[in-house]
Parts: C-alpha cells; sequence; structure tokens
C-alpha cells in the first residue's frame, strides 16, 4: 500500500530539520490524494526529499511526526518506540519499583509519540489518545506492551473520549483494550492512593507532582500546612509523613475531598493532624487568618487558551497574593501553574 505525500511550500522542511515534530496546515503546498483523518502520510520538501512521516490529522496542526526516517511503521518500529519508553522508566527507577508505581509510561512527543500519553497504575496501563492516528491504532500499541512488559501489565484501558479532537468524525467510547482492572491502589514513593482511572480527573491521577510532593514532605516537619486544590490529597500525606504538625485540605469537589480522606486514612489512620474542606479556594483563602506556615497552591489552569489569559492572570495575582499575606513569617509558599500561555515569566 503507498502513502499518501505530503508535499511543503519551499523553506517549511527547516522545522524538520531540526526534528520538530509538528507541521502545521499552512506549510503544506499539496497532498498526492485526498487525506484521510489519522491516516499515516510521507512528508517531502519543495524539492521532493524525503522529510519525515506522520500522523495526519484536520486542524491547525495538520501532521505529527512518528518518523524523522524513511521505514516501514509497522508492528516493529512501534515495539521498538515502546521498548525504548520502557528502557528509560527503568533506567529512572521506575518500572520495577515497590515504592513507586504509578508514573507516565509513554509522554508524547517526549517518547517519539505525538498525541499518545499511557500512564501506569500498578498493573494498569491508561491509554489516551490525543491524535486520531494515535486512536487507530491503540488495540496494536496495546498488544505491544503486553507483549514487551508480560505480567507486571493486568490491562490497559482506553480513556480518549474527552482528548480526540473535536472535529474528529469518530465517536470514541471508554474503554478496556485488553484484560480488566478495578479501581486500584498505587504507590508514589511508599505511600498509598486509591485510584479510579475510569471516573477520576485526568487519566486519574495528577502524576507529573510526584517530585514536587516529595519536596513538600522535606519541608513539613513541624509546620501548620494548607493544601489548596487538593484532589486526591497527595501534598497533604507527604507533609504528614514529612511530620507536619497540623494538615488542611480544601478542594471545591466534594468527591476530591471524600477522596483525600480516603487517601489519609490509608497512610494514616485516625492521624488527627488532617483535616479536609470542601470549600472555594478564593473564599477560604479569604477568610482564613495567618495560621500556616507552609501553602500549596496547585489550581487548575485558570487559562486554557490565549483569550483567556488576562482574567487569568489577575486570578493568578488574587490567589498568590492572599498566600503571602496570609502566610507566616518564614513561611513556605509552593505555587504552580499549568496554564500552557502563561509563560514563567508573567507567572
Ligand atoms: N494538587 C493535586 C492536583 C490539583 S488539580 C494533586 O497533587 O493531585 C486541581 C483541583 O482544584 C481539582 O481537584 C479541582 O476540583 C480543584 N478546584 C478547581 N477550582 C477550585 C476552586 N475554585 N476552589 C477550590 N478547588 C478548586
Amino acid at each position: 500500500m503507498t502513502i499518501p505525500i505530503v508535499t511543503l511550500k519551499p523553506g517549511k522542511e527547516q522545522s524538520l530539520n531540526r526534528f520538530h515534530p509538528w507541521i502545521f496546515s499552512g506549510a503544506i503546498n499539496f497532498v498526492s490524494q485526498e487525506l484521510e483523518e489519522g491516516e499515516l502520510v510521507r512528508v517531502v520538501s519543495s524539492k521532493q526529499d524525503f522529510l519525515a512521516i506522520g500522523h495526519y490529522q484536520i486542524g491547525s496542526i495538520a501532521i505529527r511526526i512518528v518518523s524523522f526516517e524513511d521505514v516501514a511503521i509497522d508492528a516493529a518500529f512501534w515495539e521498538k518506540k515502546l521498548l525504548e519508553a520502557l528502557n528509560l522508566r527503568r533506567a529512572l527507577g521506575l518500572l520495577g519499583s515497590e515504592q513507586t508505581n504509578v508514573f507516565r509510561l509513554i509522554h508524547g512527543e517526549g517518547d517519539g509519540m505525538p498525541g499518545l500519553i499511557v500512564d501506569f497504575y500498578n498493573g494498569t496501563a491508561v491509554y489516551q489518545a490525543h491524535s486520531v492516528g494515535m486512536y487507530h491504532i491503540r488495540y496494536e500499541l496495546a498488544e505491544l506492551l503486553k507483549k514487551l512488559m508480560g505480567d507486571s501489565l493486568i490491562a490497559v484501558y482506553d480513556k480518549s473520549d474527552k482528548t480526540l479532537p473535536f472535529k474528529a468524525d469518530i465517536q470514541p467510547e471508554n474503554g478496556y483494550l485488553l484484560g480488566s482492572s478495578g479501581p486500584g491502589v498505587v504507590k508514589e514513593y511508599g505511600l498509598s492512593y486509591h485510584v479510579d482511572w475510569i471516573e477520576g480527573q485526568k487519566t486519574g491521577f495528577f502524576i507529573d507532582q510526584r517530585e514536587n510532593r516529595k519536596l513538600v514532605e522535606h519541608f513539613s516537619k513541624g509546620r501548620d500546612v494548607l493544601n489548596m486544590f487538593c484532589y486526591s490529597g497527595g501534598f497533604s500525606f507527604f507533609a504528614m509523613q514529612g511530620g507536619a504538625k497540623l494538615v488542611h485540605s480544601v478542594d471545591s469537589s466534594a468527591k476530591a475531598i471524600e477522596l483525600t480522606n480516603q487517601n489519609v486514612a490509608l497512610n494514616f489512620k485516625d492521624d488527627q493532624r488532617h483535616e479536609a474542606f470542601a470549600a472555594d479556594a478564593f473564599d477560604f483563602i479569604r477568610d482564613m487568618k495567618n495560621c500556616y506556615d507552609l501553602i500549596i497552591l496547585d489550581p487548575p489552569a485558570f487559562a486554557k487558551h490565549r483569550g483567556a489569559l488576562r482574567p487569568a492572570l489577575q486570578a493568578y495575582k488574587r490567589l498568590n497574593a492572599k498566600a503571602f499575606e496570609q502566610i507566616r513569617s518564614g513561611g513556605v509558599l509552593f505555587t504552580f501553574s499549568c496554564s500552557q500561555v502563561v509563560s514563567k515569566d508573567q507567572f
């Protein structure tokens, strides 16, 4: 089967020569045939030189590159990519660890697989496709993961219904691609969490904050801690592990508060140091008195797109200014933004 050829406009090969993994729709000059969303295409320069192979998608990012080499994109190709990703996690001490069995197994562009996130939850892999191309090959990749991971992989759950582009003409339904498993308990640096990948936020858990939670443990000894936007409570029980005197967890979602209480109990049964409050962060921080000397602010993205930048910056300012005002002298503030459009300098 010959794959369609996409010819770029003159000069548009430059970013590919630097291995940038995306091609924007404006860079395309012409295509050899009508393209179907999610299919593989060969990308060539205006002089018809081979550049890369990628998944085509309708939208401003038109092609996500999977190979800069002219090779067959077959099972062996994907197996090699997955193996490299696994080897990296093994080298980092994550794969096979007794202490931490929750981590990101495949991280999109970082693992040469744009459009794909796979998170590992103590035997269950949660597959999240952000591109139609990666959605089409979900069963194939699940089988390959099983082949590579053997008994350490029990199930692969596809959770792509909210992450696929809305223009795509597919009706994704979440479900197991392989095996099955219920909500489970995972470990991060020896502490435990209940994780529900089916009902929970994102793929079930905010894995990206692992090292920061560990850092909070380090700073918590003897401190009174406020964990704002706590979700499943990780920062709270790392603070408790670190010897905090008192820990308050706040989230506007009652479900998150329930989860936090469950997780605290899982790690520190009947420990009176912790209390959780279902409340709006802005109200809570306005009304609290200066009773904390370690505050964590980990809100959801206030700006999900450029248009929301100004009000988002205002909200970050209000929130952080209040925390500066209210934190005790000598206190430590952990503050985060996950808004892609907010630069580090602006923050
Ligand atoms: N710190 C968490 C992740 C936070 S995710 C962790 O380590 O896992 C952001 C959380 O903020 C969500 O649980 C969401 O329910 C909560 N949230 C969103 N808006 C809020 C508000 N105005 N006040 C309090 N919590 C809010």
